[in-house]
């Protein structure tokens, strides 16, 4: 059996993979088993951030890795305190939390959430306002706030206390903010829910509305943080500082961590017993992670946003594409033609892209060299021509 055939009889069903083996890389090109090389504009869904067997993140984890690659939580190790250190200067909250995955960073946010709605709005303060098209994650409660009914088949009964706006209304947002309200949890641009940049009116609407009612704010940046959007978090394009910051995907470059970071009204919330993770803040992955916080700097968060531009400038006006929405490296191409059809093509001429919803996404690793990117565009041209 290959690979494929043996992933099919005994992987659970759950992924509709592309007819790909990735046997290994280097930077933002792919090896397939078939021996051709593929420029990767998903780089893992937003994940490696410096791309494949990037030298300074490989020797970072192998590094720890030879001293001590696991402690459990009982024990302090140096990794999982630097890397803590270095997201607070980033990010401007104050303390940390540690899981594995984007779901677990947002269900830590929840359970704060919830403590600080108890302790300072009383008992039943406990629902959360989330946007419809969100993505939060696939736990039970994470599918809960995930304001998308496609997700919510055959899982039920659902955890309790999510209440879902329709983004960008702001009536609809004050209709629904009350004194049982302990948070509202936004993505500052909707990933999965199809690139949806959230407009500045309505995030200043909601930090307005914060004032007058007396609830947090929950950003989930899993996929829009660690430099991602051009700033370090997608809220800083905005101005605005949220109470609780999740972040995951592009953290780890390429290893699984997950973080809730804590803002001055919640950094205390949690205390001893009230949570906790195994393989959390585990030392190989946290020091790969230190790396990889520590060379998003002002340049090459300059570098992103330009490229941002070049490919938007690239794809204006061309026959097929309808619009490009998004920011920095994340982007989705409206195209006038069937995406998943145009993707599978794209694959074909040795690029790999990602759709979200009806668009075509991109999400490269943020150090893509220029000559990748005119590649890229040029084939995602060729095929949305071919798909007309
Ligand atoms: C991917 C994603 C998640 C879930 O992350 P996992 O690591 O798959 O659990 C949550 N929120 C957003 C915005 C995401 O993009």
């Amino acid at each position: 059996m290959n690979t494929i055939e043996k992933d099919q009889l005994y992987l659970a069903g759950t992924y509709g993979r592309f007819p790909l083996e990735i046997v290994s890389g280097k930077g933002s090109v792919a090896l397939g088993a078939d021996g051709k090389e593929y420029i990767d504009m998903g780089a893992g869904i937003a994940v490696n951030t410096f791309g494949y067997a990037d030298d300074v993140f490989t020797s970072a984890v192998a590094e720890q890795l030879s001293k001590v690659q696991h402690t459990s939580n009982l024990y302090y190790t140096a990794p999982a305190a630097n890397l803590a250190e270095a997201l607070v200067k980033k990010s401007g909250m104050k303390k940390v939390f540690f899981g594995n995955s984007g779901a677990e960073a947002n269900e830590c946010a929840i359970k704060t959430a919830r403590k600080w709605g108890v302790e300072n709005k009383g008992e039943g303060a406990y629902n959360i306002v989330t946007l419809k098209n969100s993505f939060h994650g696939r736990t039970v409660t994470t599918l809960s706030a995930t304001g998308q009914d496609v997700f919510h088949k055959n899982f039920d009964p659902f955890t309790q206390g999510f209440v879902y706006a329709p983004m960008g209304d702001e009536a609809a947002l004050e209709s629904l903010v009350d004194d049982k309200t302990c948070a509202v949890m936004i993505e500052f641009v909707q990933g999965e829910g199809g690139v949806n940049v959230l407009p500045e009116s309505y995030v200043k609407k909601i930090f307005e509305l914060k004032k007058q009612k007396n609830f947090l704010v929950i950003a989930d940046e899993v996929q829009t943080g660690n430099g991602r959007t051009g700033k370090y978090f997608a809220y800083q394009l905005y101005g605005v500082t949220p109470d609780i910051v999740t972040t995951a995907k592009g953290l780890g470059g390429g290893l699984p961590i997950g973080a809730c970071l804590f803002g001055d009204a919640v950094k205390d919330v949690l205390g001893k017993g009230d949570h906790g993770s195994t393989f959390g803040g585990n030392p190989a992955v946290a020091a790969g992670a230190l790396s990889v916080v520590n060379r998003i700097d002002d340049k090459l968060l300059k570098e992103v946003s330009e490229k941002g531009e070049y490919i938007k400038n690239k794809l204006a006006g061309k026959p097929g594409i309808s619009s490009v929405s998004g920011v920095g490296l994340m982007l989705g191409v409206a195209v006038a033609a069937d995406a998943k059809k145009v993707v599978s093509s794209c694959l074909n001429k040795g690029v790999l892209f990602l759709t979200a919803k009806d668009k075509v996404r991109l999400l490269p690793a943020l150090n893509i060299p220029y000559e990748l990117l005119d590649k890229a565009i040029d084939a995602l041209l060729e095929a949305v021509k071919e798909e007309l």
